[in-house]
């Protein structure tokens, strides 16, 4: 056997993550490895939490990224807070909420599911009737963008009805951050995870996190030990961290991706220099250029407007239309992807990203092109 080195295509990626990246930040994965212990890259390190911070709209002084994909950031999140027997109610209106729910439960955890429609956003009222059957829920769980119907909640909403409830909330943002409005500290978030490769175009497998000081009181107040070791938070904040408590000092608790957090930081400068606002109005915009041209298409969208992610465009498969066939077409010969149903979706919906760096007029053009082709076909 005669192994070559892989070339990847240069495809358009238009699917729900990973999407495109910019060749700034490719370039940035390429640099020399250097210790993760160096003083230079711990310097990177602290300008990547600040960069975050930026991001989320937050002052907390624990926000750094998981070295794991977005599921690890779900998974940090819930096993850091949630000790067995709290209660947590969670919302589920798609893929990502059932995925909060098999956490609590692995926990052993209460669970508490409020179930809204796939492709609607989830319902604040019927939320607020199970805050008031269960006052001693400990947590509010939700998706704010559900990746795998396009449907966007209403977080600031959650978190006010949370806070009012005396609950925590711990809000799922892998697909939100960066693509469309998000203020962590304005709407009282106190726990939140993100995906790199999402809107924040950088290259799969880290998870930028963030706690607020009620969360990290509800940690220090634990009374079992966090059962994952790699991502108990307490160990790891003093490998990010070169705050008082190790006194300026980074001890060594696991290898750091170093070359992926050079990506990390220059899509996070990416997005400085664009500035936030200007890339939640650009995402918008984006969205209403593909919207007009899918429905000049005959194709129509699954989740009502005001639910509507402009970075993940779900629509339904024209009847008749061989699902596989128009993606293989779309891939094979125009080198674009998009994204498959999932779930209850799979086999009728096609999800559509316009994310980060993918979010631009030519990819736009590009895809619609390639659609109506691979439609007449
Ligand atoms: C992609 C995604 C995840 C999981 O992230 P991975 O990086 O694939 O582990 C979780 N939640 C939502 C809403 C997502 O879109």
């Amino acid at each position: 056997m005669q192994y070559t080195s892989f070339n990847p295509p240069a495809r358009t990626l238009m699917g729900p993550g990973p999407s495109d990246i910019s060749p700034r930040v490719l370039q940035a994965l390429s640099r020399p490895t250097i210790g993760h212990l160096d003083p230079l890259f711990v310097a990177m390190m602290d300008e990547v939490k600040s960069l975050l911070q930026y991001a989320f709209q937050t002052s907390n002084p624990i926000t750094m990224a998981v070295s794991a994909p977005g599921s690890a950031g779900m998974e940090t999140c819930f096993v850091n807070l949630v000790e067995p027997g709290d209660k947590v109610i969670v919302c589920r209106n798609g893929v990502f909420g059932s995925r909060m729910l098999e956490n609590v439960e692995r926990i052993g955890g209460t669970a508490i599911v409020v179930d809204s429609p796939w492709g609607r956003a989830v319902d604040v009222n019927k939320v607020e009737d199970a805050l008031k059957a269960h006052p001693d829920a400990r947590f509010l769980a939700f998706v704010h963008a559900e990746t795998s119907t396009g449907a966007r909640s209403d977080a600031q909403s959650l978190c006010q009805l949370a806070q009012q409830y005396d609950c925590l909330s711990i809000v799922d943002a892998v697909t939100s951050l960066g693509g469309i409005a998000l203020n962590v500290d304005e709407w009282g978030i106190d726990a939140i995870y993100s995906g790199s490769q999402k809107c924040l175009s950088c290259t799969p497998g880290l998870s930028p996190i963030s706690f607020s000081e009620k969360a990290v009181q509800k940690m220090k107040a634990r009374s079992h030990k966090v059962q994952s070791w790699f991502l108990d938070q307490t160990l790891v904040m003093d490998y990010w961290s070169s705050s008082e408590s190790n006194k300026g000092k980074r001890s060594y608790h696991h290898t750091a991706p170093v070359n992926a957090l050079y990506a990390l930081h220059e899509s996070l400068i990416l997005l400085h220099q664009e500035g936030l606002a200007a890339s939640w109005q650009r995402h918008a915009e984006m969205h209403t250029i593909l919207r007009s041209g899918l429905e000049k298409l005959g194709i129509e969208f699954i989740v009502p407007e005001q639910d509507r992610l402009p970075q993940l465009n779900a629509v339904h498969i024209p009847e008749g239309i061989d699902d596989a066939k128009v993606r293989n077409i779309m891939l094979n010969e125009y080198n674009i992807e998009i994204g498959a149903g999932l779930g209850g979706f799979a086999g009728k919906a096609w999800r559509i990203g316009l994310m980060g760096y993918g979010a631009r007029k030519e990819n736009i053009a590009l895809c619609l092109a390639a659609l109506k082709d691979a439609l007449k076909r």
